[in-house]
C-alpha cells in the first residue's frame, strides 16, 4: 500500500489553503521555481521508490520470518510501541544525517529550499530510503510484522506534512511533547544556533532527552549553508556526493579520503583548512537564490508540469500493469522532465531545449504504445493533440519577447 501516493489530493488542498492564507495575510511564502524544484524532488523520490520499495519490504519479511526474537500479537499495545520504537529510531537516523557526511549527501535536498511552506515537505531525497530502512530492520527482528512497520513508518513521515508551514505560530500545551510548526522551522534554519536541532519526527520528547532541543526564537533563515542555486532536482540530488568525493581525491592519504564520508558536514583535514564552521548570517545582505524566467516560459512550466503530476500519479498507481521496459523508460522520462523544467526556469541553456523537444516525443511514443492502459482512439487524438501543443509551447516560449526585442 503507496500511503504517501495515496495522500496527493490531500497534500494538494492544504497547500492550496497554505497559499490563500499567505495571499490573505500579504505574506509571501511561496515562489513559483521554488515550488517547481521542490516538487521535483518530490516527485522523483517516489519515482526511485516505485523500484526500492518492493526490495525493503522484503528484507523485513526476511528478517522477521527467520529470525524474530518473539511474535508479538496484532494489538493496541504492539502499535503504541512500534509507534514510539519507529519514531525514536527515526530520531536517531535523521539526526545521523545531520552527523555523518555519505548520510547528509541524501538527506541535504530535503534542507535546500529557501522557502519554508507545505511544497518543503515534499521536497525529499530519491536515495534516503535506502539509507534509512535499515534503521528499522530491528523492529521486525523483534517480532513486529513487517506491514505494521511500513504502516507506522509512513505515518511518521506523513505526520511531518503539515509542521512545513509559517501560517500556525506556537500550539500552546502541544509544543511540549510533539513536534509542531515551531520546532520544525527551527530544524530548517541555517544560522548557527539553529543547525543540527530538533530531529524529531513525531515526538519532540527526543530532542529534549537526547539533548538536541532548541526552541524558536527569531525566525530561522531558511535553507543550506552554502545555497544550491540552481531549480535542477538531479543537481540537488548529487551536488554533496560530487563534492565529498572532490574532496576525497584532494585528501593526501586513504584515511582522510575516508573520514570525508564519515565525518560531520564541514569537517576537513588540517591541511585542507582544518573544519569549517557554519558562519553567522546577515540578514541585511543575505539574498534568496532567485531567476527570472520569462512569462512564456513560466506558461509552458505550468502546463507541462501539470501533465507531469498526470503523468506521475498515473505511474504510481500503474506501476505493476506497465511491465519493465515501460516502467523504466516513463521513469526515465520523469527525471529528464524535473530536471528541464527546473533548468527552463533558470532561462534554460540551449540543450535543455532539445531535451525537451526529444522528451516530448519520447513521451508521445511511450502513450501511444500505452493505449492498452488509457482507452483508444480519444487517448490517441489526444496524446497527438497534447504533443502538438508541447512542441508549438516549446518553440513560442523560446522566441524572444516584445519586451525583449525593445531592449535590444
Ligand atoms: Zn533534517
Ligand atoms: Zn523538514
Amino acid at each position: 500500500m503507496d500511503y504517501i501516493a495515496l495522500a496527493i489530493p490531500l497534500f494538494f488542498l492544504l497547500m492550496g489553503i497554505e497559499l490563500a492564507w499567505s495571499a490573505w495575510s500579504n505574506r509571501k511564502v511561496y515562489r513559483f521555481n521554488d515550488f517547481v524544484a521542490n516538487m521535483g524532488c518530490g516527485i522523483g523520490s517516489q519515482v526511485v521508490g516505485a523500484f526500492t520499495k518492493a526490495g525493503i519490504f522484503a528484507v523485513y519479511l526476511a528478517v522477521y520470518d527467520n529470525w524474530r526474537l518473539f511474535t508479538l500479537e496484532n494489538s493496541v499495545l504492539t502499535w503504541i510501541v512500534t509507534f514510539l520504537l519507529i519514531d525514536l529510531l527515526y530520531y536517531w537516523f535523521h539526526r545521523l544525517s545531520h552527523e555523518i557526511n555519505f548520510l547528509w549527501a541524501a538527506h541535504i535536498v530535503h534542507h535546500q529550499s529557501e522557502e519554508y511552506n507545505l511544497s518543503v515537505a515534499l521536497r525529499q531525497s530519491w536515495w534516503q530510503g535506502l539509507f534509512s530502512f535499515w534503521f528499522y530492520v530491528p523492529v521486525a527482528f523483534l517480532g513486529v510484522d513487517p506491514i505494521t512497520i511500513v504502516t507506522v513508518g509512513a505515518f511518521v513521515t506523513l505526520y511531518q506534512f503539515w509542521i512545513h508551514t509559517k501560517a500556525l505560530g506556537k500550539l500552546g500545551p502541544l509544543e511540549w511533547l510533539f513536534n509542531t510548526p515551531s520546532h520544525h522551522r527551527v530544524h530548517h534554519g541555517s544560522d548557527p544556533k539553529y543547525i543540527d536541532r530538533n530531529h524529531a519526527g513525531t515526538l519532540i520528547i527526543w530532542d529534549k532527552i537526547f539533548g538536541t532541543y532548541q526552541v524558536e526564537e527569531e525566525e530561522p533563515t531558511y535553507g543550506i549553508t552554502t545555497p544550491l542555486n540552481t531549480w535542477d532536482p538531479l543537481k540537488a540530488n548529487f551536488h554533496y556526493y560530487q563534492d565529498l568525493f572532490r574532496w576525497a581525491r584532494q585528501a593526501r592519504n586513504w584515511k582522510d579520503k575516508v573520514r570525508f564520508f564519515l565525518k560531520p558536514p564541514g569537517w576537513m583535514p588540517d591541511y585542507m583548512g582544518g573544519f569549517q564552521a557554519p558562519k553567522e548570517v546577515d540578514r541585511a545582505t543575505y539574498r534568496k537564490y532567485d531567476t527570472d524566467a520569462n512569462s512564456r516560459t513560466v506558461a509552458y512550466v505550468v502546463m507541462q508540469f501539470t501533465v507531469l503530476l498526470v503523468v506521475t500519479t498515473f505511474f504510481l498507481f500503474q506501476q505493476e500493469q506497465l511491465g519493465d521496459v515501460r516502467k523504466w523508460t516513463t521513469a526515465a522520462l520523469i527525471v529528464i522532465w524535473v530536471m528541464d523544467l527546473g533548468l527552463l526556469l533558470e532561462g534554460g541553456r540551449h540543450w535543455v531545449r532539445w531535451a525537451e523537444v526529444l522528451r516530448i516525443l519520447v513521451l508521445a511514443a511511450l502513450l501511444l504504445v500505452s493505449t492498452d492502459l488509457l482507452q483508444g482512439a480519444v487517448a490517441t487524438a489526444g496524446i497527438v493533440l497534447f504533443t502538438t501543443l508541447s512542441l508549438l509551447g516549446l518553440w513560442w516560449s523560446y522566441r524572444p519577447q516584445a519586451g525583449a526585442l525593445r531592449a535590444a
